[in-house]
This record gives structure tokens, C-alpha cells and sequence, in this order.
């Protein structure tokens, strides 16, 4: 191939003038998130594809973080092993690590919020709507700069998720389940591109 079969710009390898075709992956983010189906797109042509794409995304995961938003509060994340009087089935342990730069208390509450969002899901998608025996540990802040100084930390959540059979969980939570699990596929495409 010797043009872009989309814009018919020359394809070069390399030097000032590189175009070279995009990646299959970009490729099928533009056929996923818009209505251009072409089989191939070069590095002259990609932008306006791609700009398109990104901004559905950006717009399914809003609403898509949205409607988790409305119910995660009803997800009980309990430290001890299990509340007096619960009868549940027990799903799998679940643990999640998160990656961060040091924040200040208000960023520190975010970062807590987001934290129980992602154990929160795992727990949604496994099945279950309670999370028992949760931990939350944070590593004290290291260096992962070079030559400026630049410190991290690590969140681990670790837990038991369980599915409570009866009248624990707050009655809003099986429609609100209901809500989650329809679009649960469209999380799973969502989390497929979320590194593009
Ligand atoms: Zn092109």
C-alpha cells in the first residue's frame, strides 16, 4: 500500500515526513465510538476521527458513571467478617490496587471515594452487592521520580464479596442493580479503550 486508502496521503516510513497507518486498536476506538467505518486511516487524516471518538467516550463514560453514582452508596463496605443476623453467600476475595500522587486531605477524600468506586464495581460485576472484611491500606509516600523528586503511593483494597439473600441491603438496590447490569456492557467496552 503505497496511499492512505482514506485521505490518499503517501505513506512513508520514516523521516519528517512520516504517515504511516494507525494502529488496529485506534482503528476499531473510531469504529466503536463513531459512525465511520473505514478500513484504514493514516496520521494525516486520524484527528478528526478521532476527536469524534473520544468525545462520545468521554460522553458514555459520564453517563455510564453517572448512573453508577447514583446507587454505589448502597453498597455496604464493611470492615468486620459479618454483620449479626446477615444470611449471604460468599462470591470470591477481591482485592484492587491503585496507584497515586501524594494529594492533600481534600484530594485525599477523592481518592477515597474513587477507591471504594473501584471495589464497589468489582463487586457489581462479580455478582455480588456487599463487600465484607474490607481493608484499605496505603504505603507511606515513595520516590518514583528521577531527577526531580516525585512521590507515590499505593492503595490496596482488599475484601470479601458476598451476595446478601435477604432484607439487608436498602430495597433501591435491585433497581438500581438492574440499571448497572444493563449497561454492563457497555462498561466492559468502555474499560477496553480507557488506556487508548
Ligand atoms: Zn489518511
Amino acid at each position: 500500500m503505497t496511499h492512505c486508502p482514506n485521505c490518499h496521503t503517501k505513506l512513508v516510513a520514516d523521516g519528517y515526513n512520516k504517515n504511516e497507518l494507525v494502529k488496529l486498536m485506534v482503528k476499531q476506538f473510531i469504529h466503536t465510538f463513531t459512525e465511520y467505518k473505514d478500513e484504514h486511516y493514516c496520521e494525516k487524516c486520524v484527528h478528526d476521527y478521532y476527536k469524534i471518538a473520544s468525545d462520545n467516550y468521554n460522553e458514555q463514560q459520564y453517563e455510564v458513571d453517572k448512573i453508577f453514582k447514583t446507587y454505589s452508596d448502597l453498597i455496604p463496605l464493611i470492615s468486620i467478617g459479618s454483620p449479626f443476623g446477615w444470611e449471604y453467600e460468599t462470591i470470591r476475595f477481591v482485592k484492587v490496587t491503585l496507584f497515586s500522587d501524594v494529594v492533600d486531605v481534600n484530594g485525599q477524600r477523592k481518592l477515597d471515594e474513587s477507591c471504594y468506586d473501584a471495589i464497589r464495581k468489582e463487586a457489581i460485576e462479580a455478582g455480588g452487592n456487599a463487600i465484607l472484611g474490607f481493608n484499605y491500606a496505603i504505603t507511606a509516600p515513595y520516590n518514583v521520580g528521577d531527577i526531580t523528586p516525585k512521590f507515590q503511593i499505593q492503595l490496596t483494597l482488599t475484601g470479601t464479596i458476598v451476595d446478601v439473600s435477604k432484607g439487608n441491603l436498602d430495597a433501591n438496590f435491585e433497581v438500581a442493580r438492574k440499571n448497572y447490569l444493563n449497561i454492563l456492557d457497555q462498561i466492559k467496552l468502555l474499560k477496553k479503550f480507557s488506556k487508548i
